[in-house]
């Protein structure tokens, strides 16, 4: 596995296993059966509301805790520094670990201030090792590094072939931000699994369009955490590291950008108030 080096020395698996939408009840059984596939990197959140399963699953796997990385993430609700603490002490619990590799603030809404400020608490007392954001647009993340000590390590945003990032990943780069891409797939949207470019690339070398995309972001140096029920997918979606993408097929790829959303646009006002007033337990 290809790791990534983040802004503090941290190594990140650069492909890892991501569990949102896999109900709490079969997420136990994806995820060891994604730790048996050899993922070693899984990206979950207290709002997947599947924490504990994780857990389950990563104690019974018997893999040592230091050969894991471990991203969980914390809710809008938690506003103020002791809510994100008790927050993150909850995700702790529900995870059954003792620190977390990344902790990640979910959304750029609320508090985001104080919860930063906890997070980098959190950080300098050991209980996570790198601290992060994801769905920051540009603007918000610089405004973030301006005024705080911390650079967040790691801004997972939607990043697949039709809505690629272009300008945030030079701006992440610039910052010393690693970009991780969520929903590398489109969670399928726009037929991107027969998609005649990603059909064309993928037939040149024998792989699929789900392998071709992977390995298009992987290339860019993007990290990527493709979700999977099916363990023929999960080692599948692991299997890119054997083949390499030319310069002419990344341009191909290049050329599908339609450089919008195709889930929601995170400065969408609608957007906005019904993510901020979303509870978890
Ligand atoms: P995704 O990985 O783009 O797509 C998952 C879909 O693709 C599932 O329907 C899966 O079906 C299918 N699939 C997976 N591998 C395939 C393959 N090789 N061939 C054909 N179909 C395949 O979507 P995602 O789950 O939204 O994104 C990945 C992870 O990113 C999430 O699990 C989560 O950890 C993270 N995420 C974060 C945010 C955020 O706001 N920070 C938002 C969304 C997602 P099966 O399961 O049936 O195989």
């Amino acid at each position: 596995m290809k790791n990534v080096t983040l802004n503090n020395g941290v190594e990140m698996p650069i492909l890892g296993f991501g569990v949102y939408q896999i109900p709490a009840d079969q997420t136990e059984q994806a995820v060891s059966e994604a730790l048996a596939a050899g993922y070693r990197s899984l990206d979950t959140a207290a709002a997947y509301q599947n924490e504990e399963a994780v857990g389950r699953a990563i104690r019974n796997s018997g893999i040592a805790r230091d050969e894991l990385f471990i991203t969980t993430k914390l809710w809008v609700q938690d506003a103020g520094e002791d809510a994100t603490k008790r927050a993150f002490d909850s995700s702790l619990k529900r995870l059954g670990l003792d620190h977390v590799d990344l902790y990640l603030m979910h959304q750029p809404y609320g508090d985001v201030y104080s919860q930063w400020r906890a997070m980098q608490d959190l950080n300098a007392a050991g209980l996570v090792r790198a601290i992060g954001v994801s769905n920051f647009h540009s603007d918000r993340l610089v405004d973030l590094i301006t005024h705080n000590d911390i650079t967040p390590a790691v801004n997972q945003i939607e990043t697949h072939p039709f809505h690629q990032r272009a300008e945030e990943n030079e701006y992440m780069r610039g910052h010393g931000v690693q970009h991780e891409s969520w929903g590398p797939f489109a969670e399928g949207k726009n037929n991107l699994f027969s998609d005649p470019t990603l059909t064309a690339v993928a037939g040149v070398h024998g792989k699929s369009e789900a392998q071709v995309v992977l390995r298009w972001l992987i290339q860019r140096d993007v990290v990527v955490i493709p979700k999977s029920v099916r363990p023929d997918r999960m080692a599948e979606n692991l299997d890119v590291f054997n083949f390499e993408l030319t310069d002419e097929q990344m341009k191909l790829i290049a050329a599908l950008d339609t450089e919008t959303s195709l889930f929601f646009d995170h400065r969408d006002p609608k957007m906005v108030s019904f993510l901020g007033q979303r509870r978890v337990d």
